[in-house]
């Protein structure tokens, strides 16, 4: 059974030059991601993938089709049942979305807080994800005293923090270094295949997909134009 599946959706938004009329960021979508694996989906800007990302994790209904996730239809879930399903989905970004403000090891923590996890346990699980992320001398430290390849360390580190199925990667790298992207990458395939998280990575970047995942859609329009093993699709024969 796969984790994250779409039937035939379709989002639409109301269009910013045609009064009336609609334009749909995605359009008759349908795909399927399988349990345990790394899903690319590629695409220039505008094509879509941001708003297939905030339809799977439910930050927006769905204008037509079903979303299914871990075998439930999310489409027609509640705000309390939401929450629970968004516990099964963690999210890095482009901009990491780290607090300022806060510590490293309270960015991580923040998700446990809310999840109203002790604090014995919470500090236990910030030791344990700082030591997967490689960084447990950085746990006091501020996010502005990071590089971009820590931050998005942290970034990920926070993801995990509630033990999610399944990781959204948006553009994680678009920001980093090919050096860095190349060490973060690596970090979200020890991610994969240390501790089974399926990963979708979404972004502009085919070096991305290319050394990470496995399958890809290729996004246009708000339609898929091809999709299948990276191999099949980026090769030219
Ligand atoms: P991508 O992530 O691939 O750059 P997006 O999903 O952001 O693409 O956007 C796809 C299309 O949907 C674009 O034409 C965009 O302008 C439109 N769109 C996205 N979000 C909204 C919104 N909240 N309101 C209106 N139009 C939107
Ligand atoms: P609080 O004062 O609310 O415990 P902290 O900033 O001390 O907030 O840290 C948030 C969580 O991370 C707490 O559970 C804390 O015990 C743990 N923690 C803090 N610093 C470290 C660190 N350097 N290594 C591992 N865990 C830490």
């Amino acid at each position: 059974m796969p984790i994250v599946s779409l039937r035939d959706v379709t989002k639409s938004y109301p269009s910013p030059t045609e009064k009336g009329e609609v334009v749909n960021a995605i359009d008759n979508v349908s795909l399927d991601i399988e349990q345990g694996e790394v899903f690319g989906i590629i695409g220039y800007s505008g094509a879509g993938k941001s708003t297939l990302v905030r339809l799977i994790n439910a930050l927006e209904p769905v204008t037509r089709g079903t979303v299914e996730v871990d075998g439930t239809d999310i489409t027609g879930l509640g705000e309390r049942d939401l929450r629970t399903m968004r516990l099964e989905i963690g999210m890095i970004f482009q901009q990491f979305n780290l607090f300022n403000s806060k510590s490293v090891a309270k960015n991580i923590a923040y998700p446990l807080v809310i999840a109203g996890m002790p604090r014995a346990e919470r500090a236990r699980r910030v030791a344990e994800l700082l030591d997967f992320v490689g960084l447990s001398d950085k746990g006091r430290s501020y996010p502005d005293q990071l590089s971009g390849g820590q931050k998005q360390r942290v970034g990920i580190a926070r993801a995990l923090a509630t033990n999610p199925r399944i990781l959204l990667a948006d553009e994680a790298t678009s920001a980093l270094d090919p050096e860095t992207t190349h060490e973060v990458l690596g970090l979200l395939d020890r991610v994969n295949r240390e501790l089974g998280i399926t990963i979708v990575v979404i972004t502009h970047e085919m070096d991305v997909i290319r050394s990470i995942a496995s399958r890809v859609a290729v996004m246009e329009q708000g339609r898929i134009i091809e999709k299948g093993g990276v191999f099949d699709v980026f090769s030219n024969p």
